[in-house]
């Protein structure tokens, strides 16, 4: 099979369906290796090592494991041509050798709510769907483990911990609809991250199939191995890319009976990002969550919902900190030292929710901004993930209204400020039409990128490269880091047929 062979209209008839969408022929050239389309054969081949019920190549079920929740960057843009469903390690081991040496590509995906397009199929080919890898296979008490398949809903993560008296501290907003599997690709974050560490902090151990099929395991139920390179660190985040995760054992830690949250309004942003950077250090407490969201976010939400937030009319920005411990006497109290450090640092209110009723009330507003955001900002979601050291943040917030004005555009910015990591999304006026809204909005992301970079910052902090932000990639890692991580996918995929496309262009 040639490349020129998947645009030939023969081989396309050979194909199935509207498989070959211009755009995937396309970039399958520009990439340079030559890949096979999924024929009939090659389905019958499928369902030969998966079972006739663990393959479609339906145009229409296709097209629903094609896109995530980049919507809607890739939506229809990039066809899979089958979706496969192993339910053993044994049938990806398979899968992927069959796939390696007839070239054809296969993107992993877990529960499609990236946001990066890492589970888009870029150069088309198979979809590897994980969702029937769902068993929760063991909760170890004796040595605080809980090992699952990846296709394990999180939060059903959290509750098995629970149930054995033990937390599951990775913790992404999406936890009720990811998998743990997406969740270790993307090295997803959330909002504890300042206390636990992102997902990757509670990983010990990870059964993998390599792109050629064959099984090998990182890790185990111990918290210490320097045995070798640290493989787990390199899988963990690495979107697909080396290795389809089959088996994850995780930490487990004790599980905090009392949980408080503290809602303050700021009256700028330095006092708001002085509060985030000193409220440990200076109150003695390590909060388990310090959450952040700026005047533009909040007015959404009071526009979009009529809900009246307390100081909207004074405040520049609102922070959420959260405390967490096992007995609430205490809790009181670190929450008051808590307290005495947001009024020292100019807080205007001091809202206290200290049973459930409070405290989701005070969530609900965090969770209405990000919601409100999809609103507005449709057709273009241009969700930011930038990352920068705290102590930049100042600095970076005095540097938007200038660069929204520059490009004709609005912004709001929001997200999880104890760790540097702020969300944002830019609106370019409208007032030109929307025919050119991605090519401005793209101008002001490479603009927005640069002030990043140069105030010691990142591309994303915890939602990924994926296919969306591959092209700016190289502006952040430099020429020395793009050649290790090409070196790095030759050695693990010397055919490149594991989730091509993504992270560096
Ligand atoms: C409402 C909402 C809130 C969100 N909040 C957060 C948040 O707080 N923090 C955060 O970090 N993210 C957040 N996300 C983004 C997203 O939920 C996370 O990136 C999540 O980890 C993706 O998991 P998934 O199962 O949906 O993976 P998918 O989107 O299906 O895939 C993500 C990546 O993982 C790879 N992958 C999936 N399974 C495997 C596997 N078994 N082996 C190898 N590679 C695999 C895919 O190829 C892809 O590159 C949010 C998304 C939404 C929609």
């Amino acid at each position: 099979m040639t490349a020129k062979n998947a645009e030939d209209p023969d081989n396309a008839a050979a194909g199935l369906g509207k498989i070959e969408g211009e755009r995937l022929v396309k970039d399958r050239a520009a990439r340079g290796t030559v890949y096979s389309p999924v024929t009939e054969r090659v389905a019958a081949d499928l369902k030969d090592i998966l079972g006739p019920s663990g393959v479609t190549v339906d145009s229409e079920k296709c097209a629903a494991y094609s896109a995530d929740e980049t919507l809607p960057w890739f939506e229809r843009d990039y066809p899979a041509e089958a979706v496969c469903f192993p339910q053993t390690t044994e049938q990806v081991s398979s899968l992927m050798s069959y796939a390696n040496r007839n070239m054809i590509p296969v993107t992993p995906r877990g529960a499609g709510t990236g946001l990066s397009g890492g589970a888009v199929p870029a150069l088309g080919g198979i979809v590897l769907s994980m969702e029937r890898m769902n068993r929760i296979i063991e909760v170890d008490e004796i040595n605080r483990t809980l090992t699952a398949e990846p296709g394990v809903i999180t939060a059903e993560i959290t509750k098995a911990a629970r149930e054995h008296g033990m937390l599951y501290a990775g913790d992404p907003c999406s936890g009720d609809i990811s998998f743990i599997g997406g969740n270790v690709a993307e090295n997803a974050g959330g909002n504890k991250v300042i206390k636990y560490g992102a997902t990757g902090a509670h990983v010990l151990g990870l059964e993998v199939v390599l792109p050629d099929g064959r099984v090998t395991a990182f890790g185990g139920k111990r918290r210490k191995d320097v045995t070798g390179y640290d493989f787990i660190r390199l899988i963990v985040g690495s979107e697909g890319t080396l290795a389809v995760v089959t088996k994850i054992i995780l930490n487990l830690l004790p599980l905090p009976k009392c949980v408080m949250d503290l809602l303050a309004p700021m009256p700028d942003i330095e006092s708001a990002v002085r509060l985030a950077s000193l409220v440990a250090t200076k109150s003695g407490v390590m909060p388990s969550s310090i959450e952040f969201m700026d005047r533009q976010s909040i007015l959404n939400v009071e526009k979009f919902t009529g809900i009246e937030i307390p100081f909207s009319a004074s405040a520049a920005a609102y922070l959420i900190i959260q405390v967490d411990g096992m007995e609430h006497e205490q809790l009181w109290r670190d929450a008051h030292r808590v307290g005495d450090v947001c009024v020292e640092c100019g807080a205007l209110e001091v809202f206290v929710g200290d049973d459930r009723n409070a405290r989701d009330r005070i969530w609900e507003i965090r969770h209405l901004v990000a919601e409100e955001e999809w609103t507005i900002s449709m057709p273009l979601l241009s969700k930011e993930d930038i990352v920068i050291p705290c102590g930049a943040i100042p600095a970076f917030m005095d540097e938007l209204p200038g660069l929204a004005e520059r490009h004709r555009a609005s912004y709001n910015a929001y997200g999880h400020i104890g760790d540097g990591n702020i969300h944002m999304t830019v609106f370019p006026a409208e007032e030109d039409g929307r025919s050119d809204l991605f090519a401005r909005a793209d101008a002001m992301r490479l603009d927005l990128y640069h002030i990043v970079r140069r105030l010691g910052g990142a591309l994303s902090g915890e939602h990924g490269i994926g296919l969306k932000r591959a092209k700016y990639s190289p502006i952040f890692l430099g020429e020395t880091c793009v050649d290790l991580i090409k070196n790095i996918k030759r050695a693990f995929d010397p055919n490149h047929i594991l989730n091509p496309g993504k992270i560096i262009p």
